[in-house]
Parts: C-alpha cells; sequence; structure tokens
C-alpha cells in the first residue's frame, strides 16, 4: 500500500542519525536524505532510535511468552 502510494522502500539500510528541523534530514548506511516530515516506527529499537533525537525516553523492551 506504501508503495501504491509513492513510497521508496530501502531494504538493508541503517538510520544512523537524525537531525531534525523544518526539513529533517536523515543520515543512513546508504545515503542522506531530506523530508518535510519523519515517521519513526523502530519497534523494539525505539529507545536507541529516540535516543539519535537527544529523547531519554524509559522503554525497556521485555519478550514475553504465552502458552495457548
Ligand atoms: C518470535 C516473535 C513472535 C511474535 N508474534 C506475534 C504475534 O503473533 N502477534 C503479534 O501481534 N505480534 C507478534 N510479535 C510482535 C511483532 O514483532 C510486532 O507486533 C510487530 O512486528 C511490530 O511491528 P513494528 O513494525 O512496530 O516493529 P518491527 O516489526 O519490529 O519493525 C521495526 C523495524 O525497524 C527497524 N529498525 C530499527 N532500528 C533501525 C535503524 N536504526 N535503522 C533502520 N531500521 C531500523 C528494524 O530492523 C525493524 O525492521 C512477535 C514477535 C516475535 C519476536
Amino acid at each position: 500500500m506504501a508503495r501504491n502510494n509513492g513510497a521508496m522502500i530501502y531494504d538493508n539500510t541503517r538510520v544512523d542519525e537524525i537531525i531534525p528541523g523544518d526539513i529533517v534530514t536523515l543520515k543512513t548506511s546508504g545515503d542522506t536524505y531530506r523530508a518535510k516530515q519523519l515517521i519513526l516506527c523502530p519497534g523494539p529499537w525505539a529507545k536507541p532510535m529516540l535516543n539519535m533525537l537527544g529523547l531519554e525516553v524509559p522503554l525497556k523492551v521485555n519478550q514475553i511468552h504465552n502458552i495457548i
């Protein structure tokens, strides 16, 4: 659905640095990108990614096993 709406997907591309601003700069293992808006969805890696923005959020990843 994202692709159908113009999104481009870069596999195996690590986000190394996020520089906030009116135009957000995203430095990756491959290239540097600039965009008006950035949506982050790093799942369990939210804490290190938010740290890139100088945000210290008390998140902790837990593994829970459910037996059904
Ligand atoms: C074994 C297992 C079984 C699970 N079973 C279920 C289930 O049955 N039902 C359910 O609802 N959920 C299940 N989950 C949880 C499931 O993983 C999440 O619900 C779902 O994947 C969350 O999606 P997401 O897109 O938020 O995060 P994710 O799928 O974790 O995606 C986050 C992505 O961000 C990427 N990323 C992080 N940091 C960076 C970076 N610096 N640069 C570039 N990319 C980065 C990661 O590589 C990853 O691809 C399971 C998880 C595990 C491990």
